[in-house]
């Protein structure tokens, strides 16, 4: 082989113009607390539907954030799928909160509503759903769940930038919804995330949580005729705040959301086409009901197929410089959970997935020979060990 590939799994896109911003506002008066974060709130809202977003130091503090303004404590439980990113269990424990896992639907690999009803008791507080690699999840069915149990729903839109569900943008939908702008999201700010909520008493917490439990509201404030100094601690918050200089780069990179997404479908095309016919793999389902974003793109290996198993079709494709990856372990696997006493085949599906999966490079910025690259490298491996 010549020049020796390397194409990871995901990347960010940056201009030019993205960086001229970034300049701008380094020159300028506010690195922090200035203008560029209610700019981006706004632009985000808008972009999403949401009456109100709140900017915030990364997708993780989103997510604290959240369940702090669901009201989440020791007292209660909170349900989520195991097939995400630890972060979107890890909020629930943050706030003393108890993390309860359901099942995933074997054909989107989103949490399972009938899994979700299984796993109701009289501490369920809230609802979790993450919209896996971009496909929105069944947001009607959980919603019926919520309403009819008096649960809060907190959708983790981290890979969900983007996508709609019947007809109706994901952020504007449920009580919170949580974004994350780390470089291979859809847009990003190097660290970064969002919440959206329609609700002002949660947006009004909201902010409170971002920054120390403090404020300077007068509707809020208990003493209002101390001075123009004066402001009062409320409530124990964090230093969860987002720079000017990464909210500049957010409102750059949201003016390219559209050619992003296209850009992502279009490559979901070619890989969709090309691996049709092939027995050996599974392409990702789509229910009709949603329109996805595509953050990932997750092929699930039919083993009986194969003389193989995962692990050495993935070891495979790294030999060929493709960033490969496995979105998710289920998060109770962890040792950390496992201390925690989640047991071992707690959700079968979701365990069944992890061991059939790979993810696929997939990014905006990705060359079309990389794309080609990819999928040649897929039929290499599988027709070389096929049955
Ligand atoms: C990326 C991600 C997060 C966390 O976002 P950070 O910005 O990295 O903190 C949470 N949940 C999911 C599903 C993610 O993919």
């Amino acid at each position: 082989m010549m020049n020796k590939k390397s194409i990871p799994y995901g990347k960010q896109w940056i201009d030019q113009d993205d960086i001229q911003s970034v300049i701008e506002v380094l020159k300028s008066d506010y690195l922090t607390t200035g203008p560029k974060i209610q700019e981006f709130e706004q632009k985000f809202a808008d972009y999403v539907g949401s009456k109100y977003a709140v900017a915030i130091a990364n997708g993780t503090a989103a997510l604290h954030a959240s369940c702090y303004a669901a009201g989440i404590d020791k007292e209660y439980e909170v349900i989520t799928t195991p097939i995400t990113f630890a972060a979107s269990a890890n909020c629930i424990l943050y706030c003393g909160g108890t993390p309860v896992f359901a099942d995933i639907d074997s054909k989107t690999y989103n949490i399972d509503p009938n899994a979700i009803k299984k796993n109701i008791t009289s501490k369920t507080k809230a609802i979790i759903p993450v919209h896996y690699t971009g496909q929105p999840c069944n947001i009607d069915e959980i919603h019926k769940i919520a309403q009819k149990n008096n649960l809060i729903v907190i959708e983790d839109g981290s890979h969900a930038l983007g996508a709609s569900y019947k007809g109706k943008m994901i952020g504007s939908i449920s009580d919170m919804t949580t974004f994350s702008f780390h470089p291979v999201k859809h847009i990003t700010t190097g660290e970064g995330g969002m919440i959206t909520t329609n609700n002002k008493r949660v947006y009004e917490r909201l902010l409170l949580f971002r920054t120390h439990g403090i404020t300077r509201n007068m509707d809020l404030l208990e003493n209002k005729d101390e001075g123009l100094w004066y402001y009062e601690q409320l409530d124990l918050g964090y230093n969860y705040r987002i720079t000017d200089i990464q909210c500049v780069l957010g409102i750059s990179q949201l003016n390219k959301i559209d050619r992003f997404l296209a850009r992502r479908k279009e490559i979901v095309r070619k890989y969709n086409e090309a691996f049709k016919h092939l027995e050996e793999i599974e392409t990702p389902y789509q229910d009709e009901s949603g329109n996805s974003s595509w953050h990932l793109y997750v092929i699930k290996l039919n083993l009986d197929n194969l003389k193989i198993g995962r692990k050495e079709v993935f070891n495979a494709l790294r030999e060929k410089g493709i960033g490969v990856n496995v979105h998710y372990i289920p998060i109770y696997y962890f040792p950390y959970y496992q201390k925690l006493r989640y047991k071992k085949g707690l959700c079968p599906k979701a365990e069944d997935l992890y061991e059939k999966i790979i993810t696929l490079p997939l990014y905006p910025k990705m060359s079309n020979e990389d794309v080609e690259y990819v999928i040649e490298s897929v039929y290499e491996v599988v027709k070389k060990y096929k049955v």
